[in-house]
């Protein structure tokens, strides 16, 4: 029986796969994408006579069944996915049955797209004495969400929030971060097919006017939500700067000079 192989194609860009999911598309006998959000392009890189599907109409059996298919004749196997297989990728669903039929598998990390958004708007998620948290989420559509993960509440810690397949839901992100006591001024970045060559647009604005602003630039899908007090810090001048980098800060790789 072949391999399965779970590679994360990363944000959009093709170059912005890693080097190993590169090769090991090089060495594919099939590859199951997921086309609605993973450029075609990353086909090229597949050897001749690859087989190749796009699961963007598939239900989970019929990608199953796709893949145990190739298995049993095939040696290399991958399921390419959008960003990091981890994210919202319904990873588990897919090596449950297949483990239990003893299908060797290995997965291969990816960009996530909210990596890549902070990139292409140049964010720190991270700011020195603000916030020292990320918090990977997303708001209730129609899926459900633990009811102790509502946006209200991860939105008290006043951390950093990446929100991930919410865009057609900004009226609610915005009035689940009112009810967590957040400004109408809060800056809120939203990312639009993030290093997909010429498709990226990037939306800057407030919680009072983010929702206005997407409807009116036709943003309905494929784009991520960043908000929380470290956004726009490099516009100031009265940031907190890191401990590591400081003069009198002494560590394994520097004495303090
Ligand atoms: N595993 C993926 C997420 C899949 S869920 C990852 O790690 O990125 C799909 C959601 O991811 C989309 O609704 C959107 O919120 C986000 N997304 C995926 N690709 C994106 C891109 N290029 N730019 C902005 N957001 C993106």
């Amino acid at each position: 029986m072949g391999k399965l192989w779970i590679v994360g194609a990363g944000p959009g860009a093709v170059d912005l796969i890693t080097v190993r999911g590169r090769e090991v598309i090089s060495r594919a006998n099939a590859i199951l994408y997921a086309g609605s959000l993973v450029s075609p392009q990353h086909l090229d890189f597949a050897p001749p006579g690859c087989e190749t599907a796009d699961s963007s109409s598939m239900t989970l059996d019929e990608m199953l069944q796709w893949l145990k298919e190739r298995l049993g004749r095939l040696e290399h196997v991958v399921r390419l996915q959008t960003g990091d297989p981890s994210l919202y990728g319904a990873l588990t669903e897919l090596t449950t049955p297949l483990r239990r039929q003893g299908v060797e598998m290995e997965v291969i990390p990816g960009v996530s797209s909210a990596m890549a958004s902070a990139a292409a708007a140049m964010e720190s998620l991270t700011l020195p004495e603000v916030t020292q948290t990320v918090i990977l989420t997303r708001t209730e559509g129609r899926t459900p969400m633990p009811e102790k993960e509502q946006l209200r509440h991860l939105a008290a810690h006043g951390a950093t929030l990446c929100i991930f397949l919410s865009a057609t839901l900004l009226e609610k992100v915005t009035w689940e971060l009112y009810q967590a006591g957040w400004s109408q001024e809060q800056p809120v970045l939203v990312v639009h097919k993030a290093t997909w060559p010429g498709e990226e647009r990037i939306i800057r604005g407030r919680l009072a006017d983010i929702a206005q602003s997407c409807r009116e630039a036709g943003i309905g899908s494929q784009a991520m939500i960043i908000t929380g007090p470290a956004l726009n810090a490099a516009g100031r001048d009265d940031n907190p700067v890191s401990r590591l980098y400081a003069d009198d800060f002494s560590h394994q790789f520097r004495t303090a000079g």
